[in-house]
This record gives structure tokens, sequence and C-alpha cells, in this order.
């Protein structure tokens, strides 16, 4: 199950923080009432709905629905989502899974895009060079190959999207990507 964060924007607006709060047990009238994360007789743990998030005065608690049902009932966020499912939306068909798990497996998706074309960029420049080296013509313009006359236009630029590359992955993945991918792609596979 993959868990959309504006499926969990759907819930927060759906659910009402100050519902949660009050079915916790905990005293809790209006939007003000006793913090149950820290010690206090009166009262300075504050909830509002129109934000959906509550925060304590005294201890410095804050945070929206999951993350008070993670804290008061000790759980972790995908049991704090279910939770929140069950007991308040139950029959409105929302699919959620973590949004941090969604965000671990997109970042784990682009390290392996930025592996796979640093392998690219690196295995097309060791192929430029060596055009370079073995293909070089001896005497006359004559019979210069158009491989080698291709290395000798591209070489530069493969160097510059490795040093591109070096300084922000990410960045030239994002603005360079498709095209150094193309590039390599071509002097690997058709030179
Ligand atoms: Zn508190």
């Amino acid at each position: 199950m993959i868990y959309r964060s504006d499926n969990l924007d759907l819930i927060k607006s759906i659910v009402k923080i100050t519902d949660v709060i009050r079915d916790s047990g905990i005293e809790f009238k209006g939007n003000k009432g006793l913090c149950p994360f820290h010690e206090e007789k009166t009262p300075s743990f504050f909830a509002a709905d129109k934000r959906g998030r509550f925060k304590c005065f005294g201890c410095g608690e804050s945070g929206d629905i999951f993350d008070f049902v993670q804290r008061f009932y000790g759980m972790d966020f995908p049991h704090a989502v279910n939770f929140i499912k069950e007991r308040y939306i139950s029959g409105i068909d929302v699919n959620v899974t973590s949004g941090y798990q969604a965000r671990r497996e997109a970042k784990k998706a682009e390290k392996e895009r930025i592996r796979q074309l640093w392998n690219q960029l690196i295995k097309a420049q060791r192929k430029l060079k060596s055009i370079l080296t073995h293909e070089k013509p001896s005497f006359s313009l004559d019979g210069v190959s158009g491989r080698y006359v291709y290395a000798t236009n591209h070489i530069d630029l493969i160097n510059l999207f490795l040093d591109e590359f070096l300084l922000n992955e990410n960045k030239f993945l994002e603005f360079y990507g498709k095209e150094a991918s193309e590039f390599a792609s071509y002097i690997n596979n058709d030179l």
C-alpha cells in the first residue's frame, strides 16, 4: 500500500483534531485542556480544528492528529493512520501509506538513477578517450574516421558533464539527466 501525502491531507481535513483529543479521555473543553504529555494543574494544552494542530505552552509538544495519536497511544505512524481511519472515517475509501515511506522509496529510486547515469557517463568518457588514443590519424587528415572526429568534438562536453555531476549530483540529474543519458547512450551503443 502506498500512502500519498494528499490522502493524509484529506484525512486531516475530514477529522477534527479536537474530537481525537477529546476521545482520548483527557480533560479537554472547547479548545484547551490539561496536557497529557506533562504534569500540570492548569490547562496549557491547546488545539485548533482550523489548523488541525495542537500545541502545549507548558512543555512545547505540538503537531497534527497523526503526531497526537502516535505520542498519546505510543503508536508508529502507519498504526496511527489506521487508528484514525478506522475510528473516524470508516466507509470512506482513503488509501494511505506513510508519506515517509513514499519519500524514502522516491529517494532510493533517485539514488539508483544517479548511480546508473554516472556509470553511463564514465563508460562514454572511457570510450571517447580510447578512440582519441587508438584511432588518431598518423599523417594526413585523409581517412580520418568519423568516430575520431566525433570524439574530438565531444570529449570536452563529457568532461564538463562529469564535472557538473560531481558538483551536485541531484541538481545534475534534474537539469541535464535526460540529455546526458541520451548523449552517453549514443556514445556507448551507436558510436
Ligand atoms: Zn505539555
